[in-house]
């Protein structure tokens, strides 16, 4: 059984190692292409590192460029790797532009695709994600759903059957392996804050950063906060760009770094009196984790880290974020499971895939 394994944007490294560890337990041993979306140390290298991933068989090293230039030269460079390849299936994470590369390919090489996270909508056509996700879907063969929302989204667009299977959250797989690890690494403490003595704040949607208003908006609304208690902002590159091209001032208080490995963002995650943030996985990470979430957008394409964990959406609106924020900071309210976020996501997705394939 000959198994592709695409990845190229940081939030998708958290996603492929349980896959290749549930695949390894069957004897086999993925292809990894990393695209290069994501290039530099911070936002992959240290990711390979941390979660002790294998070095990709193939490199395509696209490197920086616009959204749709990204897109295209991912797909010129790994056309060629899939038709040499004879792979039975390539397994794509996520919903990123690697993602939308890697399904395309393989659909158009004639080869079964498989999505990991597949079925998560948050119906917001203006997200570039939500375009990746529509039409990742629906080229794919297989589709492993994290979550009951997504089955039901696949069933509404007539994908369901043996095509559809609910496995959990690959993404919580990777944090239960790794929580031990990153608190022991007492980053909090070495930033100088107490457990529960910060809030910690991550933004990088273009909906939220790329307009200059917008952003100073944000940007008052976490100084407001930072009254109450200080504010560890790690910077996206994205953000740190727009920040710099806008010349907004950043209130004391809100502490600005470099975006962080995975195991110090873990612990951080683990000890913050709150959450702010427009991550996708960050939602679903705090609501294992118990950390109350304040989701900066109008919506979710992950709506059981509302109804069933810490996550509330409280749109854009600063003094809004102010008021939940303040309301809701050190708020504890248990770590929270879904059904099937359990840690065994990996293995479920691998043992489909060798019954299929193998
Ligand atoms: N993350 C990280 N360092 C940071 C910010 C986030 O390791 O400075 C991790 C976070 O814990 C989660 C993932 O990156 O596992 C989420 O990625 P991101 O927010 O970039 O993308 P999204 O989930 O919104 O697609």
């Amino acid at each position: 059984m000959k198994v592709c394994l695409i990845a190229g944007a940081r939030p998708n490294f958290m996603k492929i190692g349980p896959v290749m560890a549930g695949l390894r337990d069957h004897a086999v041993e993925p292809v990894l292409v990393h695209t290069g979306q994501h290039y530099d140390d911070a936002m992959s290298a240290v990711f390979f590192d941390e979660l002790r991933l294998p070095r990709p068989a193939h490199d395509l090293g696209v490197g920086p460029g616009s959204p749709v230039s990204q897109l295209a030269a991912i797909m010129l460079a790994l056309e060629p790797v899939l038709l040499a390849g004879r792979f039975d299936v390539v397994v794509v994470v996520g919903d990123v532009t690697s993602t939308l590369a890697g399904a395309l390919v393989a659909a158009r090489c004639g080869i079964d695709v498989a999505h990991v996270e597949a079925g998560l909508r948050s119906f917001d056509d203006t997200m570039p994600e939500e375009l990746n996700r529509v039409v990742v879907d629906r080229v794919s063969r297989v589709l492993y759903a994290p979550s009951t929302d997504a089955v039901a989204n696949l069933a509404d667009e007539g994908i369901g059957g043996r095509r559809v299977v609910m496995v959990g959250n690959v993404m919580v797989d990777t944090l239960l392996d790794n929580l031990e690890r990153a608190r022991a690494r007492g980053v909090a403490a070495s930033l100088g804050f107490e457990p529960g003595g910060y809030v910690l704040a991550t933004l990088h949607r273009p909906s939220n950063v790329d307009q200059p208003a917008r952003l100073a908006g944000l940007l008052r609304a976490l100084g407001e906060i930072a009254v109450r208690r200080p504010v560890v902002f790690p910077l996206h590159p994205r953000t740190r760009r727009r920040l710099e091209a806008s010349g907004i001032s950043v209130p004391p208080g809100v502490h600005l770094a470099e975006p962080l490995g995975y195991l110090d963002f873990l612990g951080l995650q683990a000890d913050s009196a709150l959450v702010i943030t427009d991550s996708g996985g960050v939602q679903e990470e705090t609501t294992v984790l118990g950390v109350p979430c304040l989701t900066v957008r109008p919506n979710t394409e992950r709506p059981i880290t509302v109804s069933e964990g810490t996550n509330e959406l409280v749109g854009t609106d600063p003094d809004r974020v102010i008021r939940r924020a303040l309301a809701r900071i050190d708020e504890r309210r248990g770590a929270k499971r879904p059904p099937l976020w359990d840690g065994k996501a990996g293995r479920r997705i691998a043992d489909d895939l060798v019954t299929r394939y193998g």
